[in-house]
């Protein structure tokens, strides 16, 4: 097929990256020049484990533009993949959407397409977005109907960054929500190859899935860490807690451990989207609220720890070992260690961060922060703190330090002189 997507971010390249390799060509459609010109060179915009080998291998495949019309005009389906990120008041934003959905319309009507078009929005929007503000935009914009002039779909996308490849290429399952039988028929031939369950449904209900399953996973890391918070007090090894339980096949160990919480772009949006539209809808939710606030809390405790050692942080140095939001990727869109830089900056502490792929981004927001090239530059402070599990900290040698870990270290547990895990 031939695939325009809109939007080069994590989602975006990664979808048409892997969908190259089963030889569809692909346009990625962005605002951003520098992404373009990244892509069109076959360089990703962003770090994903295996993502510069694919369109290297696939550059014949890929090209790049911030044209929609020509875009639009040379595919068949158009994924729509641009960021959603939070409003002020929790909703979603969809201003990025919107204006995607404006574009293709546009060209829609510009190009002349006689060929019924197919737009999926692969983006997480709240239940009734795509029903709302991307069917009124492309119809308002186009002049055509959608299921008549043009088939309108959702295909919510469920990766991890850090193994969004292997996640995408291997999907627990694939949801397509269908405005129009098109759209459903049109994902259907996509997918065919893939060995998957299949969820084919409704737009909205489509769109719910992603919020549910993002929403249940952010309760069960909230979950995990409350009684992380019980077995630090009570001297109980919270890992073996979890080990027990999540071996329960109706429960299952995956997410299902303690640390200082969930970052990244998904889980603390999306939470907070549903917890608004649920108000907005006048429906009570005490646990999404609940999990929001153990999420805030659990950080924090890596300073309570801190400050048990070194009462006084004003003119320390602290040590920061990981600053994205997790290992593996270089994103730090709510990263954990976002508030325990605040915290210990606030305090008067001198925060010395170091991460192998996330530095520069963190940069922009704390441009004070001293950003380490070495590990030694960190391990010289007067405290340490494991804050992202990135692989390499694993050989660390801690001797002699003081190791506040939020993320379970093993060899920071054998051999710092002071070692105090958070929920362990
Ligand atoms: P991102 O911020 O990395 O990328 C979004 C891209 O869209 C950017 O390159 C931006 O320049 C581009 N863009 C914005 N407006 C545009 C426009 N009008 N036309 C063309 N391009 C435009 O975002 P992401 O992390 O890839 O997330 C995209 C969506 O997928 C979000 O709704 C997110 O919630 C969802 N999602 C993300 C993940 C993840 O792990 N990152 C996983 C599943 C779902």
């Amino acid at each position: 097929m031939k695939i325009s997507i809109i939007g080069s971010g994590y989602v975006g390249v990664v979808t048409g990256a892997c969908l190259s390799e089963f030889g569809h060509e692909i346009i990625f459609v962005d605002i951003d020049q520098k992404k373009i010109d990244l892509l069109n060179k076959g360089i990703p915009p962003i770090y994903e484990l295996g993502l510069a080998d694919i369109l290297e291998k696939n550059k014949h495949l890929i090209s790049a533009t911030d044209d929609y019309n020509s875009a639009i005009g040379a595919t068949d389906l158009t994924f729509i993949s641009v960021g959603t990120p939070c409003a002020e008041n929790g909703t979603i934003d969809t201003v990025y959407v919107r204006s995607a959905a404006e574009n293709i319309g546009s060209a829609l009507k510009n190009t002349g397409k006689k060929d019924i078009h197919t737009i999926i929005v692969k983006s997480t929007v709240f239940p009734g977005t795509t029903e709302s503000v991307v069917l009124d935009a492309l119809e308002r914009m186009s002049g055509k109907t959608a299921g008549e002039g043009f088939y309108l779909g959702c295909n919510p996308e469920f990766l991890k960054e850090g193994v969004a490849i292997e996640d995408f290429m291997n999907p627990d399952r694939i949801v397509i929500g269908s405005y129009d039988d098109g759209a459903g028929r049109v994902l259907s031939e996509l997918y065919a190859s893939f060995d998957c369950p299949k969820v084919i449904t409704g737009i909205k209900t489509a769109e719910m899935i992603k919020y549910t399953s993002n929403a249940f996973l952010a309760t069960k890391i909230s979950f995990a860490n409350e009684i992380g918070n019980i077995c630090k007090k009570a001297g109980i090894d919270t890992e073996e807690v979890f080990k027990g339980v999540g071996l329960d096949a109706r429960i299952n160990p995956s997410f299902f451990r303690s640390g200082i919480g969930f970052g990244g772009s998904c889980f603390p949006k999306d939470v907070r989207a549903l917890l608004s539209g649920a108000a907005e809808s006048g429906v009570d939710t005490a646990i999404l609220k609940a999990v929001l606030d153990v999420n805030e809390a659990q950080p924090l405790v890596m300073i309570d720890l801190l400050n048990k050692h070194i009462p006084d942080l004003k003119g320390r140095k602290v040590g920061l070992l990981g600053l994205a939001f997790k290992p593996d990727t270089d994103d730090i869109r709510e990263s954990r260690a976002i508030p325990v830089i605040s915290a210990l900056t606030d305090m008067g502490a001198e925060v010395v961060g170091y991460d192998p792929l996330a530095s520069e981004n963190m940069s922009v927001l704390f441009p004070d922060v001293v950003y380490a090239k070495e590990i030694s530059e960190v391990m010289a402070c007067d405290a340490v703190l494991i804050t992202t599990e990135w692989p390499e900290f694993e050989n660390l040698d801690y001797s002699g330090k003081l190791v506040i870990d939020g993320r379970r270290v093993r060899r920071a547990a054998e051999t710092a002189e002071i070692y105090e895990g958070v929920c362990w």
